[in-house]
C-alpha cells in the first residue's frame, strides 16, 4: 500500500457514521475517486474545513488496491471557492457542473481536459461570471470533449441552414437541428426550440477558446433556450434526471 497524491476537486461529501466522511473527488491524475476520511467530522486538525464541496485540494490517499473506497490520509487546501458555497445561484450552477461530472465518469477514469474544464467553470463563477452563462459555456465544451458535440450548422435532415427569423428544434437523439420544414408541429416531444440567435451564440461558443468565452453576450431568452437544450440533451444522454437542474432557474 503506497500513498498517492493528486490535485482534485471535491464533487460530493457525505457523512458516514459518527465521525467519518465519504468524499468523492475528481482528480487530475486519477479521475473520479471516492474515499473515506476517518475522523473528519471530529478531528479539527487534519481536515478542518477542507473537505467541502467545490474545494480544490492536494489529496494524499491510500489506494487499497481493490475497487471501492480509498483512504484519505491528508488534504492540503489550494482554493476553497468560498463564494460558490455562500451564494445560492453560484452554488446551484457549480453543483450542476459537479453532478454532471459525477454521472459521466466511472472511478479511476482520468481525463485532464475535463478536469481543467471543471476547474475553469468553478473559477469563472467564483470570479463573477454570470453563473448560468458559465454553465452554458461549460456544457458546450463538456459535450464536445465527451464526443457528443452538438451539430448546430445545418438541418440534419435536409442539410439546409436556417433563414433569419426562423426557428429550429434540437433533436437530442440525433445530436443536431431540424429546420422548420423538417419538424412540422415543432413542439414535438423531447425536442427543444431554438432561435437563430441562440444557435449562432452556441456555434461561437463551440469555436472560441475558454478564455475568450466571456466576450459572448447572451440575451435572457437565449440563456433560457440554451439551458433548456442542455437539460434535455444531458438527461437524454445519461438516461436519468439530474437533480441540480431543478434549482437552476
Ligand atoms: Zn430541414
Amino acid at each position: 500500500m503506497t500513498t498517492k497524491n493528486t490535485t482534485a476537486i471535491i464533487l460530493k461529501v457525505s457523512d458516514l457514521g459518527e465521525s467519518d466522511k465519504i468524499v468523492t473527488f475528481f482528480s487530475e491524475q486519477a479521475g473520479k475517486i471516492a474515499g473515506i476520511a476517518k475522523g473528519a467530522k471530529r478531528s479539527k486538525k487534519r481536515f478542518s474545513n477542507k473537505l467541502e464541496i467545490f474545494s480544490l485540494l492536494d489529496v494524499f490517499y491510500v489506494d487499497r488496491g481493490r475497487s471501492g473506497l480509498v483512504r484519505i490520509a491528508e488534504a492540503e487546501l489550494l482554493t476553497p471557492f468560498m463564494s460558490l458555497r455562500e451564494n445560492y445561484e453560484r452554488y446551484v450552477s457549480a453543483a450542476l457542473a459537479c453532478e454532471l461530472i459525477h454521472y459521466w465518469f466511472r472511478d479511476n477514469d482520468a481525463d485532464k481536459n475535463i478536469f481543467y474544464l471543471l476547474l475553469w467553470v468553478l473559477q469563472s463563477i467564483d470570479k463573477g461570471t454570470h453563473p448560468q452563462l458559465a454553465q452554458i459555456f461549460f456544457q458546450v465544451k463538456l459535450y464536445t470533449l465527451l464526443g457528443y458535440r452538438l451539430n448546430l450548422s445545418d438541418c440534419i435532415k435536409c442539410e439546409k441552414s436556417e433563414q433569419s427569423g426562423m426557428r429550429s428544434v434540437f433533436h437530442p437523439g440525433r445530436h443536431g437541428l431540424l429546420c422548420t420544414k423538417c419538424s412540422p408541429g415543432s413542439a414535438a416531444r423531447g425536442m427543444v426550440p431554438l432561435s437563430l440567435n441562440t444557435i449562432k451564440l452556441l456555434q461561437h461558443a463551440q469555436k472560441l477558446p475558454m478564455e475568450k468565452l466571456g466576450r459572448l453576450r447572451f440575451s435572457d431568452a437565449s440563456i433560457r433556450e440554451a439551458l433548456q437544450l442542455f437539460k434535455v440533451y444531458g438527461e437524454y444522454l445519461l438516461q436519468r434526471e439530474i437533480a441540480a437542474w431543478n434549482f437552476l432557474q
